[in-house]
């Protein structure tokens, strides 16, 4: 059971599990709203830590630790869902946690991810557990091929998956995914895939903003742009899935909904890939493209404050800096128009998002 929740007044203090870019944009996003930070976080050098009041570097385990940040904040909340769940429980009992500990479960395994979303009427492509090769096989001859192999938990950006294609061996993929629990997909012929962020206050109230289009490379978020290629309908019963799902999860906070595009005999619908439950990359356009940012958004949700209004400002693109591409920034600075935004980490290792930058252009 978590504690029931107050709203927050400014000088209160929000706790945020975990250190990078995410914590970071949150803790700047509560400042503007005279409200405190406290990140916390086991890495050395978190981004988080610099623009936050206050840190404690710890691990996820450590309860002494976890007991005193608990006593210091007025709510908790996190940036990425490896929360191990009984963190999550065990800050509850102490304080308000938004997303709760049972968003955070279900969002955490793929498995019971799709069971949920399938449950509540809502397309996913169609799946099955994994546990070893013969229930593997099995999949395989209900679902077909090409499908594609994902461990149920722990994968982010394309990792612990792989597709099995017409005469691949399918013992060889469980050994590609570590022979861990997977969940067998079917794979989705879209045609682009797209996303909802949406927040949700503890009191049922919820905004979405529009559907955004992202373009991945290398399994990693290349470009996010608004408006979307989908038509007025698609855009209405995307964030419609996306309130159901808030619905039925109980949720607060900001989340996102990845989705595939398909077009099936010339009408484009929406199939649900996965629910993140935190501020999603797809939403950093918000920041210089919306009257309301998803950080300040997911601020005011987990204060109980009213949530703003999620209208653009035009027509926006995001695109992410990964690795050396940060290196560019003297030129993105010197664009008319550009927003940029560096991530302050020190290393760029290839594959690592350093930062993004926005560009609005007049419709
Ligand atoms: P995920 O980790 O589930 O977000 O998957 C990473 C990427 O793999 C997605 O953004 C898609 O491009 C692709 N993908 C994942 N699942 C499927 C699927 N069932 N069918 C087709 N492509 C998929």
């Amino acid at each position: 059971m978590s504690l029931p929740s107050r709203i927050l007044a400014p000088g209160d203090t929000i706790g945020i599990l975990g250190g990078g870019q995410l914590a970071r944009m949150i803790a700047l996003a509560a400042a503007p709203l005279g409200l405190k930070t406290h990140i916390y976080a086991p890495e050395e050098g978190s981004p988080a830590f610099d623009v936050a009041g206050t840190h404690t570097r710890a691990a996820y385990d450590d309860f002494g630790a976890l007991e005193h940040f608990a006593k210091a904040v007025d709510v908790v909340t996190y940036e990425f869902e490896n929360v191990p769940v009984y963190t999550a429980e065990f800050l509850s009992r102490h304080v308000p946690v938004h997303p709760g500990a049972r968003a955070l479960g279900i969002t955490q395994d793929r498995l019971d991810e799709k069971t949920f979303v399938s449950r509540l009427g809502i397309e996913t492509a169609p799946f099955a557990a994994v546990q070893d090769e013969a229930e593997l096989e099995a999949a395989l001859a209900e679902i077909g091929r090409p499908a594609v192999l994902k461990t149920r938990r722990f994968g982010y950006d394309g990792k612990g998956q792989v597709i099995i294609r017409e005469g691949d061996d399918a013992a060889a993929a469980f050994e590609a995914v570590g022979r861990h629990p997977s969940i067998l997909e079917g794979f989705v012929p879209f045609e682009r895939e797209v996303s909802v962020v949406a927040a949700r206050t503890e009191d049922g109230r919820f905004k979405a903003y529009e559907v955004t289009e992202n373009e991945h490379r290398h399994h990693i978020l290349f470009r996010s742009t608004v408006p979307a290629n989908v038509t007025p309908a698609v855009d209405a019963v995307a964030r419609e899935i996306a309130r159901r799902i808030g619905e039925s999860l109980g949720y607060v906070g900001v989340f996102a909904v990845e989705m595939f595009l398909v077009v099936v005999d010339g009408a484009q619908g929406v199939i649900v890939n996965e629910i993140a439950p935190r501020v999603h990359n797809s939403g950093h356009w918000t920041l210089d493209g919306a009257v309301t940012s998803q950080f300040e958004q997911h601020v005011r949700a987990i204060a109980g404050w009213p949530l703003g209004a999620v209208e653009r400002l035009g027509h926006v693109e995001m695109t992410n800096l990964i690795g050396d591409e940060a290196d560019d920034w003297q030129a993105i600075l010197d664009e008319p128009g550009a927003h940029l935004h560096l991530y302050g980490k020190a290393e760029a290792r290839p594959g690592r998002k350093m930062g993004h930058v926005t560009r609005i252009f007049e419709e």
